[in-house]
């Protein structure tokens, strides 16, 4: 099983450990997020996509989520 988003060996059913290491990194600050500002988890996804601050590791996840339209919980939406 391969990496979905650069075809390294994964080390969970979708992701890499750097990507999944992005991935919670994600999560994690999506909780703070929608306490502050109510915004959705698409929304979130977005804003980390075009924050030129973001790292690279973080987008390439943040857009993997938006094209594969995956919710928190991992399911189709
Ligand atoms: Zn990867």
């Amino acid at each position: 099983m391969n990496c979905k988003i650069c075809q390294r060996k994964a080390v969970t059913e979708k992701f890499c450990r750097i990507h999944l290491k992005a991935y919670k990194n994600i999560v994690e600050k999506y909780d703070c997020w929608r306490k502050a500002l109510k915004i959705s988890w698409r929304e979130y996804l977005s804003e980390i996509e075009q924050n030129p601050l973001t790292g690279e590791w973080i987008k390439e996840v943040a857009s993997y989520l938006i094209t594969n339209e995956e919710t928190r919980n991992g399911k189709k939406s």
